[in-house]
């Protein structure tokens, strides 16, 4: 089977509400339909984005894939159609075994100009997870199979993210929450503006003590505050604090996982296993959180593989996306050893649902991995009415 063809999409869906709740003190959206958030200065989009990938063998095999678009995706489109794609094209995909292949060859690419992350780190997460559909498509098995051994039926999740404008009303959401049967709970630290403990101390009180509680910091702290603050929140019993300081304070996160008395997550901005070695085997991290659209299925499964290898065990990530690389996730999820949960962003997976042919769902606390050749997902019209091509 040949690679014959590379095509790439931005779809849109609007949203009522800005992702992470509605807007604090101080923020407003600018001319380009952003946010800055005054809780961490993170940029976020206004609507909900994502770059989608299609891939056409010369036997007419088609393969799907999908990286982050939620900020400048035409930057990511133009890293595949003018450097990736000439050179993917008319490359054979017969086997799992050159997959890795290919995404090494890519890599290498710009090896020399800084191809480690960013952009050319989530152009290349889409084509692999389009490489693997393509390649599962074709020999007619679930890419979980084609990566090894399937470990569970079903992937345990947590409800990710109470989008509502106060701490009153997100303790209410999670309360609803937990009334319908879900038995763990993040919150983000970046919109708490009412105080991180004090919002923990009601979510705790709200949800009760036999629901896994879980904060997420958004990178917002220098080592020493996020130390103390783990300190003041350790009452609370909490699961994990998520990404306590800057993503490139590498000795900072080693520092704040060895000494915190709550574990520690982090990974969700990883791209790949380079990025993986640098922070794990010293960190003494707990928690790993690859995020699919970023790593595509190759890198994620090598990170899975290290984490595993250092007593890490993984909370895969979820973003916005229109529910092609969260299928992808799952897939890769079924195989991996030391799985623990898969965040459910409810305020976007359910909702995208109606863009794909598939039988992925959530319920139970679980995701239902989608069955069927490949990643089991499938474009509808609902989908193509949101997508604009990009050449
Ligand atoms: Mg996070």
């Amino acid at each position: 089977m040949i690679v014959a063809r590379v095509e790439t999409f931005i779809v849109t869906l609007p949203r009522d509400e800005p992702y992470l709740g509605p807007l604090g003190p101080g923020e407003s959206i600018n001319q380009r339909g952003y946010v800055v958030r005054s809780g961490n200065g993170t940029i976020y989009p206004t609507v909900d984005r994502s770059v989608v990938v299609r891939l056409t063998a010369e036997d007419g095999t088609i393969g799907w894939g999908e990286t982050y678009g939620i900020c400048a995706p035409k930057a990511t489109c133009e890293i595949i159609n003018d450097l990736l794609a000439p050179v993917l094209v008319g490359q054979p995909v017969d086997d799992a075994a050159v997959i890795p292949v290919i995404w090494e060859s890519l890599y290498g690419l710009m090896r020399v100009r800084g191809c480690s992350g960013g952009f050319y780190g989530d152009a290349l997460a889409a084509l692999d997870i389009a490489l693997w559909d393509l390649l599962g498509r074709h020999v007619g098995q679930p890419v979980a199979v084609l990566l090894g051994d399937r470990r569970r039926e079903t992937i345990p999740g947590y409800v990710s993210g109470l989008p509502a404008a106060t701490p009153a009303a997100r303790v209410a959401l999670a309360q609803r929450f937990r009334s319908e049967g879900h038995d763990a709970f993040k919150f983000a630290a970046v919109v708490s503006h009412g105080g991180i403990v004090e919002e923990c101390a009601a979510l705790r009180a709200a949800i009760g003590p036999d629901a896994a509680l879980m904060v997420d910091l958004h990178w917002k702290f220098d080592p020493a505050d996020a130390l103390a603050l783990a300190r003041a929140l350790a009452p609370y019993d909490l699961s994990f604090i998520e990404a306590p300081v800057k993503p490139e304070d590498v000795a900072g996160l080693t520092d704040v996982a060895r000494a915190s008395p709550i574990p520690v997550a982090a990974g969700e901005e990883w791209h790949n296993l380079h990025e993986a070695r640098l922070r794990l085997p010293g960190a003494a991290l707990r928690y790993v959180q690859p995020e699919m659209g970023h790593t595509g299925i190759t890198q994620f499964c090598r990170i899975a593989a290290l984490a595993a290898e250092v007593g890490a065990s993984l909370a895969p990530h979820a973003t916005i996306g229109t529910g092609i690389f969260l299928a992808a996730s799952l897939h890769a999820s079924q195989t991996i050893d030391r799985l623990w949960r898969h965040e459910w962003q409810h305020s976007v997976f359910s909702a995208n649902l109606r863009l794909l042919e598939t039988d992925m769902a959530y319920d139970n606390n679980a995701y239902r991995v989608p069955t069927g050749p490949g990643l089991g997902i499938a474009p509808k019209p609902a989908f193509w009415a949101h997508a604009e091509a990009i050449d």
